[in-house]
């Protein structure tokens, strides 16, 4: 019997006894970091990525941070991103000291709009102030148009770096999100909401041996004992040298082990997810609600599944679902309306298909160990909120 008064929360990780007996396994036995356990997760993400380096850091936020060192993103450069995205996605940028700027979204897709993308860089270009890098992000898991970015990427001189914090377990085309095919670097987060977990964590993807090389030097203090990147011949074998300046951004053996025991379970969350996906869109078409793009059910990774109301106020369906112990989000509030982006220069209609998607989305509970029971919850809820 379902107890109707449970809380179902939107998102929710996915722990078992492997996960539990991975993580104990190190502590009794193993170094606690910088032992074998982060290289493994390091080869077990490009096994299944399929992208030739990965740096496991300790959050996507910090992966986003060094991705944009080890491009050079500094004092002067120009980084553009979206304004429906988790703030990590801007202030990388800002911590290089480089100013940020959005491209608005598509309002089907949610993503990155392509047609605004290639209208913002022709202005750009005749005004001299092309960006350095732009962050597109695949937001609720679903991937931006990759061959679309790269193409213009290659038109106008910028790098790419794929905020895919939501996309891990999805896939573009042919290939899996972070495989790094149309990109310089893609950034994975495995914070507990994401398609799988480490508690916290990241990492920073690439193909390029060269920009490998910088991501580590810079999530690892600027320090190196890499002969082609001191400069100077080492003193012995004890040798290492400061060579910038970088951080501890180093994820631990524990946590690296039980991302390991996640990722072998990530294709069955992704499963379990579409699973739920395909009856929230079936059973909700009749609903006064904007649903996902249908033709997304196959590639995305699901991290979300998110709603737009068409008549009613989100204020208040929010609180009579949550009166009825559904825990819908919302998700995002856009970066540009941020205090702190306000004092940078930008104004609310900015970006208006951003702000009119945060005016109306609501995110729906989607996590791997969600019930039958719990989805039919979910339904039965808004069919009376709605009604
Ligand atoms: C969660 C998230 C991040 C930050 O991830 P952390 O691992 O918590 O630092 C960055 N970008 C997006 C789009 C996110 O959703």
């Amino acid at each position: 019997m379902p107890d109707p008064k449970k809380f179902i929360p939107y998102g929710r990780h996915f722990i078992d006894s492997d996960d539990i007996d991975a993580v104990v396994d190190v502590l009794e036995n193993h170094f606690l970091t910088q032992g074998a356990k982060v290289p493994e997760f390091e080869r077990a993400l490009c096994d299944y990525t399929n992208a030739r380096f990965a740096t496991a850091v300790n959050s996507a936020t910090s992966g986003l941070h060094v991705a944009c060192l080890a491009l050079g993103v500094t004092k002067g450069d120009l980084v553009w991103t979206v304004p429906n995205s988790f703030v990590a996605s801007a202030n990388c940028a800002v911590y290089c000291g480089a100013e940020i700027d959005f491209v608005d979204i598509d309002a089907s897709t949610r993503n990155i709009s392509i047609s605004q993308l290639e209208e913002k860089l022709a202005k750009a270009k005749t005004k001299g102030r092309l960006p350095k890098v732009l962050i597109p992000v695949h937001f609720s898991g679903a991937s931006c148009d990759m061959q679309k970015i790269q193409h213009l990427a290659n038109e106008y001189g910028f790098r790419v770096i794929e905020d895919a914090a939501h996309g891990l377990g999805g896939s573009y085309l042919k290939s899996k999100i972070g495989s790094c095919e149309h990109s310089d670097i893609t950034v994975l987060s495995f914070h507990p909401v994401k398609s799988m977990t480490t508690a916290e964590g990241g990492a920073v993807l690439t193909n390029c041996p060269a920009l490998n090389k910088q991501i580590l030097l810079y999530a690892k203090h600027g320090v190196t004992r890499d002969p082609d990147l001191m400069q100077s011949e080492a003193d012995g074998p004890w040798y290492y040298q400061q060579v910038t300046l970088g951080y501890n951004y180093r994820l631990s053996d524990l946590h690296s082990a039980l991302g390991i025991s996640q990722l072998k379970k990530l294709d069955g969350f992704v499963v379990k997810r579409r699973e739920l996906v395909a009856r929230y869109n079936t059973e909700l078409k009749h609903l006064p609600l904007s649903l996902p793009l249908s033709e997304e059910l196959h590639c995305s990774a699901w991290h979300l599944y998110m709603v737009e109301l068409q008549e009613h106020d989100r204020k208040a369906v929010y609180e009579k679902l949550h009166a009825k112990g559904i825990g819908v989000n919302v998700h995002y509030i856009p970066i540009h309306l941020q205090p702190f982006y306000q004092n940078m220069g930008f104004r609310k209609g900015d970006f208006p298909n951003s702000e009119k998607f945060y005016h109306n989305a609501l995110t729906l509970p989607l996590f791997p160990s969600m019930t039958a029971d719990d989805q039919h919850r979910v339904i039965q809820a808004l069919n009376e909120v709605l009604a």
